[in-house]
């Protein structure tokens, strides 16, 4: 009746290993998520462009903790925090409720930045949650079709073109399967266009693709998305976005690149919740909006609240932040977990947090990926091999490892798209939510995919 009380906020990477690092341990934790699945980001755009399903990406949480008996799983949004009180405020479908904690863990992640120009958000769609992904997929894939219906060769042109905007490892990553796409699964299958003939442009403000690989990557990933036929467009500032293009300043100047489907893989910045917070805590928070804290991963003042993941800001050995990536969720959480059990056996100077970098990979088509692991370089093919082999032993549950294995091999060694399904349901009850507002999430509260921007800051630059 009198066991130590954790709730957990988010069951991204961070909350969910937190959780499980929970198992054995003499407490009963609370897991409250925003929707129903743990979502694996990583693998989004492969939703996006039809190559996996929603589900194998998204499984529900309930069924990974289903043995696990010491934790309540609820649905709902996290509006705010009594630290007095030590209770949090949760808006859920139709019904508000609250939960008292003895131990908080924060792993509410980080939501699409637009850099402050939040209007970019309607025809440039980001890349944070199961429905950005099915609105990518259906907007690419009707592009096609609506390309075949056009007579005029300006309206073709402008259907047949994709600008991805960010070159960071989302951005490589998506334009690289459009390529594909266009080049390899479309030929053959309309009778007015030549998918080949669709334009793929890919924009960053930064010198170099992949940047935060070094230069031998970054140059690699260069020539290999050239050689799919990929526009790549750096040190190019998006100024403008609307339904029928984008506008950029290049070095050449002021251009526009008539274009109806963009792609936001640019930029991300903590959640509003993250201002409350720290507003409830008197924490401080960094550019991007994200928690600063004590080396235990702790608020300042508050030892009983852990902020892990994403929303967490921390120094790494080397003096800079540590990067929004999976790795540093999923040890930031069994970290935070680690300190509570330590402290219900009474030990309480424990180690701080201590990243373990094992290194970057991304996909840039088929058969060809780029890893950083330590000193280690490695391109094309044996890099794809460890981006796989990564993938599988993180993907989880064991029906998803083997549905995308099976996927893997229509796209990767066939040509198909298993998942190219788009429903009008999917693109009106988005355009709803937009106009009407989510019924059940609460403006700020960084649940829809158009989420407040940061402000200023460059592309995102680091996984
Ligand atoms: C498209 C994309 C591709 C990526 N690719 C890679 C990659 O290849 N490698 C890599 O290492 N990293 C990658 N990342 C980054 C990685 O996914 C994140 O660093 C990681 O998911 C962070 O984990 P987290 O637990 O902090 O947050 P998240 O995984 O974002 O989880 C946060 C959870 O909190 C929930 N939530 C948010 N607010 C609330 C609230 N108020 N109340 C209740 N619940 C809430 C959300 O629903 C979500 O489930 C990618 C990210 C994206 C978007």
């Amino acid at each position: 009746m009198n066991r130590h009380r954790v709730v957990i906020v988010g069951a991204g990477f961070g909350g969910l290993f937190a959780a499980k690092a929970l198992r054995r341990a003499d407490v009963d934790v609370t897991l409250i998520n925003g929707t129903t699945y743990h979502l694996f980001q990583p693998l989004l755009y492969q939703v996006a462009t039809g190559i996996l399903s929603e589900g194998e990406v998204a499984p529900p949480i309930r069924e990974i903790l289903r043995r696990q008996d010491n934790v309540d799983v609820r649905l709902g949004w996290v509006r705010d925090v009594d630290v007095e009180a030590r209770t949090v405020e949760v808006a859920g479908p139709g019904v508000s409720y609250t939960v008292g904690y003895d131990s908080l863990i924060f792993a509410a992640g980080s939501s699409q930045s637009y850099f402050g120009n939040d209007g970019f958000a309607a025809d440039a769609p980001g890349m944070k949650s199961v429905d950005d992904a099915l609105e990518l997929r259906a907007r690419i894939f009707h592009a096609f079709e609506i390309a075949d219906l056009q007579t005029d060769p300006a309206d073709v042109e402008r259907w047949m073109t994709f600008v991805i905007v960010g070159a960071g490892p989302t951005g490589t990553e998506m334009a690289g399967q459009i390529a594909e796409l266009a080049h390899r699964t479309l030929p053959g299958q309309y009778r007015h266009i030549d998918p080949h003939r669709a334009r793929i442009v890919l924009v960053d403000a930064v010198g170099a693709v992949l940047n935060t690989f070094g230069d031998q990557l970054s140059t690699r990933a260069l020539r290999e998305l050239h050689q799919l036929g990929v526009e790549v467009e750096l040190n190019t500032t998006v100024v403008g976005v609307d339904p029928e293009g984008i506008d950029v300043e290049t070095v050449r100047g002021r251009e526009r690149i008539p274009a109806m489907t963009k792609v936001w893989a640019a930029g991300v910045s903590a959640p509003p919740l993250a201002r409350r917070l720290a507003e409830a805590t008197g924490a401080s928070t960094d550019r991007a909006g994200r928690i600063l804290v004590e080396p235990d991963t702790t608020i300042p003042g508050h030892p009983e609240i852990f902020v892990v993941g994403d929303l967490m800001a921390l120094p790494g050995r080397d003096g800079r932040q540590l990067p929004g990536v999976a790795q540093v969720a999923i040890q930031s959480g069994r970290y935070a977990a680690g300190q509570i059990r330590a402290r219900l056996a009474g030990r309480t100077a424990e180690r701080p947090f201590r990243y373990f970098d094992k290194g970057s990979l991304a996909v840039i088509s088929r058969f060809s990926a780029v890893a950083s692991i330590g000193r280690l370089r490695l391109s094309g093919f044996p890099a794809w091999l460890i981006w796989l082999v990564v993938h599988l032993f993180y993907l989880v549950g064991f029906k998803n490892r083997v549905s995308a294995v099976l996927h893997w091999a229509v796209s990767f060694l066939g040509r198909g798209r298993s998942e190219r399904v788009t429903t009008l349901q999917q693109v009106y009850a988005r355009t709803a939510m937009r106009d009407f507002g989510d019924p059940f999430a609460h403006p700020g509260d960084g649940a829809g995919s158009t989420a407040v921007g940061a402000g200023a800051g460059s592309p995102r630059t680091s996984r």
